[in-house]
């Protein structure tokens, strides 16, 4: 049996005039490194939900995305954390939100998954179920990156908040951004037939309130249906909650009978844009037919199958 993997770092204006060759390059590295880590777990006959587990820690360790060490900073200058994973072989979820100091928050979201009973923790008590589990934990210095902090600086005083990418702040001119940063996903499918797909993020800078985006609630920025597909979202987590995203496109191909192409275009091209969201994201169908979609200007994002298909791209084309 064959096998599949799909990623992203995260969508928005992302364009050749805001990288440099240093910066395409380590987005390169980044991106491969999670590739290579998914699907070394696949090759070796693990499960989907593991190499999704994999390649999403991968991007978590790497500060360049906004996810696990470097995830941005909220209005009180913390850093709070949001992830879910989705097993579509049974429908098995786990997700978190608002969690501090976890190391790999997909790792929680796979343990809430297969030890809580339960499908959505989040804070304080996230946090607890973690430490009785022995997840690995990280302290705030772990979670410091100069970049985030300085994107911070710029916008903390006000009632703006933000999204990684984006050239406008969404309450109004943005101050200058750095661009640098993604929310991160991944999407498998092994060699049993089985997809997962898992989202995990910081959130959008200055966030307050416990605000909570798309990217742990599921069905909207994560979902996975071995009937259907796996997907996770990156954008901007009002709209993708409101819309429903990902499971709109599961609905679209087991309702409609829509191949994946068209049901990821009817809701990312058409839906969202006619909302106002932007963003995008990556799928898998259980043939192993991928898709990236996104309406942003690019969206960081990677694939690879036992076929030898093997892809890294950020731009739009
Ligand atoms: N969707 C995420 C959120 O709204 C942000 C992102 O994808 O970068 O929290």
């Amino acid at each position: 049996m064959s096998f599949s993997l799909v990623i992203h770092g995260g969508a928005g204006n992302i364009t050749p005039a805001i990288m440099n060759k240093d910066q395409e390059l380590n987005y390169h590295n980044g991106l491969s490194a999670a590739l290579d880590a998914g699907t070394g777990v696949l090759k070796q006959g693990g499960t989907a939900v593991d190499a999704v587990v994999a390649a999403i820690s991968c991007l978590e360790d790497n500060p360049i995305f906004n996810a696990g060490r470097g995830a941005v900073f909220t209005k009180k200058g913390v850093n709070e954390m949001d992830a879910a994973i989705m097993d579509g072989s049974n429908l098995a979820a786990g997700a978190i939100a608002g969690v501090r100091n976890i190391k790999n928050p997909i790792v929680l979201a796979r343990e809430v998954m297969l030890h809580s009973g339960h499908v959505f923790l989040s804070g304080t008590g996230a946090g607890e179920f973690a430490l009785n589990r022995g997840i690995e934990m990280a302290p705030d210095e772990y979670f410091f990156n100069k970049d985030r902090y300085d994107q911070w600086i710029e916008i903390r005083d006000s009632d703006f908040y933000q999204l990684d990418h984006k050239e406008d702040n969404l309450k109004g001119a943005l101050p200058k951004t750095d661009h640098k940063f993604g929310t991160v996903g991944a999407a498998a499918l092994d060699k049993f037939g089985n997809l997962a797909a898992g989202t995990s993020t910081g959130g959008m800078t200055n966030k307050r309130f416990g605000r909570i985006g798309d990217s742990p609630v599921i069905g909207s920025g994560t979902y996975a249906n071995n009937r259907t597909c796996a997907i996770s979202c990156t954008g901007h987590g009002e709209y993708f909650l409101r819309a429903v995203v990902a499971y709109d496109v599961s609905c679209l191909m087991e309702y409609k009978g829509l191949t994946l192409q068209e049901a990821t275009r009817i809701v990312v091209k058409d839906k969202l844009v006619k909302m106002g969201g932007e963003g995008g994201l990556i799928a898998l169908d259980a043939k192993g037919n991928f898709d990236f979609c996104f309406n942003s200007a690019g969206m960081y994002r990677g694939m690879r199958n036992s076929e030898g298909k093997d892809i890294v791209a950020y731009y739009g084309v």
